[in-house]
């Protein structure tokens, strides 16, 4: 099981800047890396969270059904994040049946913090950039604030579907996050390491080191449990 929230109840009685920050940052985290860590840490500081947490698939809708089981992932991010004050793992993806849809996670998530409150969902811009074939993806915005992290010199192209949402939708004030509960698009420029989880893997299965491109309790774990050794 999931814990229980930790954004208090009375949050709907309160006023906007005193509003808890609570986001997610998604992903399959096969497995979670220095890249993950810094941009969540980035993201907790530029948006003044109180909670950022860490969702965890179970069942990807858009890739390969992952080598390493949802409960490892989880367990490799809590070993991850441990120490960490602001950072969480929301497990609650791995008690659901079928693909792992994000708009499923932030009404199951919505339901739980009430309608007033700010909820924010974490994208990179990569995953930004495939949003509008996920599932329901308008729907998200009626869930939460989507907050696009990205280089401070990218400059993608992107769906004419997206840009639509971001003509009427973008903000660049992270406050405007904490007076509304939804529907904004906040492009977040923080530094990004260049380092993937396919980047780890690849380099496990040719038998090379990942010593620093993972937290070292992490790094222990894949070694001792001999994840990741073949593509
Ligand atoms: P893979 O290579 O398997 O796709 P990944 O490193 O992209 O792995 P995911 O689990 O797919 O990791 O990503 C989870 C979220 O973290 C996504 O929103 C993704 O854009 C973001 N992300 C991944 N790597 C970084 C990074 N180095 N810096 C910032 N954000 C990242
Ligand atoms: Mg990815």
């Amino acid at each position: 099981m999931f814990p229980a929230p930790s954004i208090p109840s009375y949050a709907n009685s309160l006023r906007p800047h005193e509003m808890p920050g609570l986001a997610l940052l998604g992903g399959t985290f096969d497995p979670p890396h220095i890249g993950h860590l810094r941009a969540a840490i980035e993201s907790a500081e530029a948006l003044v969270l109180d909670e950022l947490r860490f969702v965890p698939c179970a069942l990807p809708a858009h890739r390969a059904i992952p080598g390493v089981s949802a409960s490892d992932r989880a367990e490799m991010i809590d070993a991850a994040i441990w120490g960490q004050r602001v950072l969480r793992c929301d497990r609650r993806e791995l008690s659901r049946p079928g693909p792992s849809y994000t708009v499923d996670t932030l009404q199951s998530v919505r339901d739980e913090v009430g309608n007033g409150t700010p909820l924010i969902w974490i994208v990179g811009a990569d995953a930004f950039a495939g949003l509008a074939s996920w599932h329901r993806w308008r729907t998200l915005f009626e869930l939460a604030h989507l907050v696009v992290l990205t280089r401070p010199d990218a400059h993608a192209l992107i769906d004419p579907r997206l840009e639509l949402e971001l003509a009427h939708r973008a903000t660049s004030a992270p406050l405007d996050l904490r007076t509304q509960s939804h529907g904004l698009i906040l492009r977040l420029q923080i530094p990004l390491l260049p380092i993937s989880s396919s980047l780890i893997r690849e380099r496990l299965a040719a038998g090379r080191s990942i010593a620093h491109l993972v937290p070292e309790p992490v790094c222990r774990m894949i070694d001792e449990r001999g994840w990741y050794r073949r593509l």
